[in-house]
């Protein structure tokens, strides 16, 4: 039937990338911190309402500098879901601190909000939420939790730049928020990411780690007559050619998101009727979530239903696949974790979940063969 292959993704070029590189390379700043750098994040302090955004060169740096603005320490713990990437975990991990795994909801995937109390002890630094496939956590209940126990909260919202919960933008929710520009998110510069400080108490010592421990920022605003080693710290700045890409990306970020939902919609309609058979489950948004239309995935009925499924479209050329190794089940993640406290729904949704291709340029009568081989395969099980 069809001879091309489908990827799972493939990286959108939006056309002015390599205009803007050789315009950064003309102006003869390649490092850090030039015209594009700001340009990119005045744009999200506008366009996402958020107090101070930090380009920095990936959401694992942007995590990393938030587990020190935390203040970790050996031995704290953080409550983490379990059903994330290992970025998450690690950036508070690196300080010494001990990830608590929480088990996640059948429904959106996210943490689940109300399994997060029993998990609190006096060593609990801070809550990391994480929005899977850009689809926002229950943010007023985690909110309300964190300020009762005096806990932080640091937003994985890796996959959720443009989305919105309750009206805000992911990432200015909690105290601090991260962002991923990587070649898999919606909007790319190849590796790329950014710091969200919506908490102003946090906004010069982010600085000061994002610049290898010194006061260079403070320097360059012309504040101070040299610069030195003021904190600890290490070497997060984007480069300005990943700037320049990203501005190009972002200038196109309305464009990008109208196509990908209506990809998102018309997988939606197509696979609703298998929904509807109880032979898979789709993608739940909550009312209070605008969704940036991130990811579409599936939940098969078993594991091998799965299994048969990524083979039948592997043979049609689709390439489909599954997501997370939970954290808690992982040869890392097991040195944190109490066997015997089981997380049962990430368990089952790591079995059973499945991806399918998702990115700008995938057309609607790839959706329809990619549809129809789901539904010729779950139709014979
Ligand atoms: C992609 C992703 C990251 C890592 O982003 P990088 O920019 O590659 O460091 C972290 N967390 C989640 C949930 C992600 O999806």
């Amino acid at each position: 039937m069809q001879k091309n292959k489908i990827p799972f993704n493939k990286p959108f070029i939006v056309g002015k990338e390599l205009n803007n590189i050789a315009q950064a390379v003309q102006n003869g700043n390649l490092a850090g911190n030039g015209p594009f750098t700001e340009k990119c994040s005045k744009w999200m302090e506008e366009q996402f309402k958020a107090k101070k955004v930090l380009l920095v060169h990936s959401c694992t740096a942007a995590l990393e500098i938030a587990a020190i603005l935390c203040d970790i320490k050996p031995g704290d713990e953080i409550i983490v879901p379990s059903f994330t990437f290992v970025s998450t975990a690690n950036a508070f991990v690196l300080r010494g601190a001990k990830p608590i795994f929480v088990d996640i909801l059948p429904d959106t995937k996210n943490m689940d909000e109300n399994k997060i109390e029993e998990l609190i002890t006096a060593k609990t630094k801070a809550i990391v939420p994480v929005h899977y496939a850009g689809v926002s956590c229950e943010m007023d209940k985690i909110m309300d939790i964190a300020s009762r126990y005096n806990l932080l909260v640091v937003e994985d919202a890796a996959q959720g730049v443009c989305s919105t919960y309750k009206g805000r933008h992911l990432g200015t929710i909690g105290h601090l928020g991260c962002y991923s520009f990587h070649e898999t998110k919606n909007f790319i510069s190849g590796e790329g990411g950014a710091l969200l400080i919506n908490d102003e108490r946090f906004i010069e010592r982010a600085e000061i780690i994002r610049e290898k421990g010194t006061n260079r920022s403070k320097f360059f605003q012309g504040q101070l007559d040299k610069y030195t080693w003021v904190d600890i710290g290490s070497s997060y700045v984007a480069s300005e050619i990943t700037a320049a890409f990203l501005c190009a990306q972002l200038e196109e970020s309305e464009k990008i998101t109208r196509k990908r939902h209506k990809i998102w919609n018309k997988y939606y309609k197509l696979l609703k009727p298998l929904e509807e058979k109880s032979l898979i489950s789709i993608p739940y948004i909550p009312e209070v979530c605008y969704h940036n239309a991130h990811m579409f995935y599936i939940i098969l009925n078993s594991f091998d239903a799965r299994s048969k499924l990524i083979e039948s479209l592997k043979s049609h050329g689709i390439n489909a696949v599954f997501h997370y190794v939970p954290l808690h089940s992982s040869p890392m993640g097991k040195m944190f974790h109490d066997q015997s406290r089981l997380l049962p729904v990430t368990d089952l949704i790591s079995k059973c979940l499945l991806r399918l291709p998702c990115f700008y340029e995938l057309t609607m009568r790839e959706i329809e063969f990619i549809c129809d081989s789901i539904i010729q395969n779950i139709g014979r099980n």
